[in-house]
């Protein structure tokens, strides 16, 4: 239990036992940015922690690296760090803590705060671990040949963008591209008309390799720092057109939104179970581990709800379109690790990964538009007078997630969110 009340109650997010990381300040304001830590419905501002007098008499044990506007110098501090951190600031914040009176006005309403991107993100490589999205998707361009023969060995991604990467909330402009509507006439510029979401988590990379210093399976979730939300927003038109031979590029990397919050590893722990797949396929020595697959994959249920500008008008609830988990992975954040870096390439602090589309078996574990409507065939309904086949101006996608366990506090992500917007001006 906590002193401050809102962590206390059943539902919120942000309980104790998850202290997630963000990156804020007060909204509307031009403070600096800084870190702070997610307590029920408020921030707990850390700079203000440390520099308060209690937290100098009681020789808080809190990195320097945390007096920051970015949360990479943190993540390159390591596991040990990251641990008794959080024992720290467990014991800040629990019940009975000689905290609770002296340090209130470090507590900012996360009503009242906007966010920064979390960390300086400088390199972003998005995978491909959903076997059933990229069955889904193979399936509407190869029905003879859903599954690519390498999917089975390969932990497959793309190197993403970084510059394009923003805050749950941020506007998303419709992107414009070179579009082919016919194979009967040459290609044409226009705004997208088949944009769609994926449903994806992200993770981010806590301490780095050396360049041709591969990361070993079993050492490579200490490499890992947190989970966030992470919607990777697809032109699929601008895709479909471009992707032949070298994969995604202008369809994908207009924007991608994450959300504030970093759950970290430690507070993900009680949430890890065994590999559905374990003992079921051969999989390369430098993927698999026994300690690894045991543990290795985190109960995190999915959600992605859709509403229209027509509906928030009138008061109508989002829809939700799919529902997912990440433990349907193929593959493993520690096998995402050992992959990236068998070649020696090097991860730095802040680095990101996505998941890929996280669809499940089932019919309504859908992580993408294009899923769910079978390549915009098959309309879905929004609202008793709206359907989509792809997203639409004023569209606002919402994605959630939450872990959850008898005997353990749920804990949340926080919000990922994104509302489309009409190109500023005609092509
Ligand atoms: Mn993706």
């Amino acid at each position: 239990m906590s002193w401050v009340e809102t962590a206390n109650e059943q539902g919120n997010p942000f309980p104790l036992q998850n202290l997630p990381y963000a990156v804020f300040r007060s909204a509307g304001t031009d403070e600096t940015f800084r870190i702070g830590v997610g307590i029920g419905d408020k921030i707990l501002d850390l700079t203000a922690l440390g520099q308060s007098e209690v937290a100098r008499a009681s020789r808080l044990n809190i990195p320097e690296s945390l007096y920051a506007s970015t949360l990479n110098d943190f993540m390159a501090e390591g596991e040990a760090i990251w641990s008794s951190t959080r024992k720290a600031l467990f014991g800040v914040l629990r019940q009975g803590s000689l905290y609770e009176i002296e340090i209130s006005d470090c507590l900012i309403d996360q009503s009242n705060a906007e966010y920064a991107l979390p960390a300086m993100i400088m390199d972003y490589t998005d995978f491909y671990a959903s076997i059933d999205h990229a069955t889904n998707i193979g399936k509407l361009f190869r029905p003879d040949n859903p599954l690519m023969p390498n999917y089975e060995w390969v932990p497959i991604a793309y190197h993403g963008r970084s510059s394009s990467i923003v805050v749950s909330g941020e506007p998303i402009v419709r992107p414009k591209g070179q579009i082919r509507s016919s194979i009967d006439a040459p290609p044409h510029v226009s705004a997208s008309e088949k944009l769609d979401y994926e449903m994806e988590v992200g993770l981010f990379v806590g301490a780095g390799n050396q360049r041709n210093v591969p990361i070993s399976i079993d050492e490579a979730e200490q490499h890992l720092f947190g989970i966030c939300l992470l919607n990777d927003w697809s032109a699929r038109d601008i895709q479909a057109w471009e992707y032949q031979p070298l994969g995604p590029f202008l369809g994908k990397n207009f924007a991608t939104t994450i959300s504030p919050w970093i759950v970290t590893m430690q507070a993900l722990a009680p949430f890890r179970i065994s590999m559905k797949h374990k003992g079921e396929r051969t999989i390369l020595p430098y993927l698999s581990s026994d300690r690894e697959e045991a543990n290795c994959v985190i109960d995190m249920h999915l959600d992605v709800s859709v509403q229209s500008a027509k509906m928030k008008v009138e008061g109508v609830p989002p829809k939700r379109l799919g529902q997912s988990n990440f433990k349907y992975s193929y593959w493993t954040p520690a096998q995402m690790v050992a992959h990236h870096t068998l070649n020696g390439c090097n991860l730095r602090p802040g680095d990101l990964f996505g998941s890929g589309t996280m669809s499940g078996p089932g019919p309504d574990q859908t992580g993408a538009l294009i899923e769910v409507t079978k390549g915009g065939e098959l309309p879905v309904q929004l609202s008793n007078t709206e359907s989509r086949r792809f997203l639409e101006d004023g569209d606002t996608v919402f994605l959630s997630a939450w872990c959850e366990k008898d005997g353990y506090r749920t804990i949340g992500f926080g919000e990922c969110n994104g509302t489309i917007i009409s190109v500023a001006e005609p092509v």
